[in-house]
């Protein structure tokens, strides 16, 4: 219970990244409490669900938009718990939430509305029904570090505005930026809507035995396995988004600069610690030597500092903790015992948890680097001799979030992009979508098979509740009596489907003969 940020069961501490000063402790929910923290949510939903989408949709916008206001508040707690560049905290987190959430209500709309089911009105005289997605209650959402506003708000805004209470458990590692989240939406949401448990994994797995009726689960693939049992032992739904290992396939006929500054910018945006980060990179030999070197050459400009005062002008901030600066030493090092050549970086710099921007060659699927989530601004350039052999490389992994092709040829792009085995391929970019409200985010084997946003999304947030209405006056032909007539009545319904038409024409007075006799069982 004392490792990683946590003092003791009742405290968080944690060091900033950014020169390793404590945080400010904060007070974890006790367990016995989180029931509580569950029923409070549970008595608030209602009310919320009841005032509709648009009603909904209007404060969720107004909730957004004074998080947006606030977002240097933001920006500074970002710097303090993650240690990112502040014009990277505002530009790929804090002024999220405005635009994600207005992105949201227009997909949600259509998909929330009641649909009407096609039920034939001459087979079922009488008969409608429609099935409208209603919210499941109470979604539990248990988030990791490495967004620490955006892996928040990316559940939270469309659990809610499906008509949700939320319960939101923010990692150990942010959870000062979670409690923010949760207060600036409870100024404008119906009190206790918005609901925090604070702590590590124990208050995430006593929250989903605390009666929540579903789970959205961002994190590591051990931590989704262990949460998808505990979800299966209380039968809620459970979505899981866990780790990548991205590949790059580089062809010889890319577009060089470009590519060279693309998988760049992928492989140590938010310094590597996206899942969606490219950490493998099939350059095939035709190419290779001139682009490693052009890779190593951006890679060595890529400024981290070497003493406290350059930490503000670094291109790139550090590894969000030490645990995490710690994975990324301990690849590098059996990267090089492997045979590995650092082309760029390959160590820390000495200050807080900074690592450069490093460009390993020559790796081998026998690296951990290669076959495990490093989560640091590290590429591993695996040089092959054509497509066939990067495409079989590049799905030789546990992983399978996002991958990339990087070809000037954008017919033979797509075609390519078919054979990964990824949630999204891309043509020349790489998991730019991840916000995107319009656009599944997802994946294959350990990256867990949950769905951020999309209507895809939805099945986590809502369920279907169909309302059947018969205005028949008689009693349907085929209840209660197994008598003969029933029998006869199959049998031409069944001929019927074949295409023989004349036992079709005999099923009218069959049906009329079914339901005098039924009449009689209560005249
Ligand atoms: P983690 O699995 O250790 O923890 C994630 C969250 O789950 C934390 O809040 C933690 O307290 C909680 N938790 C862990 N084990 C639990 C358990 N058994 N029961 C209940 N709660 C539990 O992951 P992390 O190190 O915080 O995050 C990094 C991982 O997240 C990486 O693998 C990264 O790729 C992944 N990630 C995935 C996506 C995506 O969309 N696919 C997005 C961001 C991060």
């Amino acid at each position: 219970m004392t490792s990683g940020p946590m003092k003791s069961a009742t405290e968080i501490g944690g060091v900033s990244p950014v020169d390793l000063h404590e945080l400010p402790v904060v007070k974890t929910t006790p367990l016995a409490d989180i029931k509580g923290v569950v029923e409070r949510a549970r008595a608030a939903q209602p009310a919320w669900e009841a005032l509709g989408f648009e009603g909904r949709a209007a404060l969720m916008k107004r909730a957004c938009r004074l998080l947006l206001e606030r977002r240097e508040q933001f920006g500074a707690l970002i710097r303090d718990e993650a240690g990112k560049q502040p014009a990277h905290a505002q530009m790929h987190e804090a002024i999220g939430p405005l635009e994600y959430v207005s992105g949201w209500i227009k997909v949600a709309r259509p998909h929330l509305k009641p649909k009407r089911l096609p039920i034939n009105p001459v087979a079922m005289p009488g008969k409608s029904a429609h099935t409208e997605l209603i919210a499941r209650g109470v979604v539990g959402i248990i988030a990791p570090w490495n967004y620490p506003l955006g892996v928040y708000f990316k559940p939270s805004l469309p659990a809610l505005l499906s008509g949700n209470a939320v319960v939101l458990k923010p990692s150990e590692y942010s959870p000062r930026t979670g409690a923010l989240f949760a207060q600036l939406l409870s100024e404008v949401l119906p009190r206790d809507v918005v609901q925090v448990a604070q702590g590590g994994r124990d208050v995430g797995a006593e929250l989903i035995r605390a009666g929540i009726d579903a789970l959205s689960f961002t994190g590591s693939p051990v931590g989704g396995r262990a949460v998808l049992k505990a979800c299966a032992e209380q039968m809620i739904p459970c979505s899981v988004e866990l780790g990548g290992k991205d590949a790059a396939i580089v062809l010889a006929d890319c577009d060089f600069e470009r590519t060279v500054l693309g998988v760049l910018n992928w492989g140590i945006h938010n310094s590597g610690q996206d899942c969606g980060s490219i950490e493998r990179v099939y350059v095939v030999e035709e190419i290779a030597d001139r682009f490693v070197e052009a890779l190593g050459r951006a890679a060595a400009r890529i400024k981290v500092p070497s003493k406290p005062g350059e930490a503000e002008g670094a291109d790139i901030g550090p590894l969000s903790n030490p645990m995490q600066l710690g994975i990324v030493e301990e690849h590098v090092a059996d990267a090089l015992a492997k045979g590995a050549k650092v082309v760029a970086g390959g160590k820390k710099p000495g200050i807080g948890c900074w690592y450069e921007a490093t460009i390993l060659d020559r790796c081998t699927h026998q690296m951990r680097v290669v076959n495990e989530e490093t989560f640091g601004p590290v590429l591993a350039v695996v040089r092959v001799q054509d497509v066939d052999e990067a495409i079989r490389l590049a799905n030789d992994s546990r992983y399978g979030l996002n991958a990339s092709l990087w070809t000037r040829d954008l017919e033979r792009g797509e075609a390519l992009a078919r054979r990964l085995q990824a949630g999204t391929v891309f043509i020349n970019n790489h998991a730019l979508t991840g916000a995107m409200p319009f656009a599944p985010w997802t994946g294959v084997k350990d990256t867990g098979y949950g769905v951020a946003n999309s209507e895809h999304s939805l099945h986590t947030f809502t369920r279907p509740r169909t309302i059947f209405v018969d205005r028949g006056h008689a009693p349907d032909p085929w209840w209660l009596s197994a008598d003969a007539l029933l029998g006869e009545l199959a049998e031409r319904l069944a001929k019927a489907q074949l295409g023989q038409l004349a036992a079709a024409l005999k099923v009218p007075s069959i049906m009329r003969a079914r339901k005098k006799k039924l009449l009689e069982l209560v005249r």
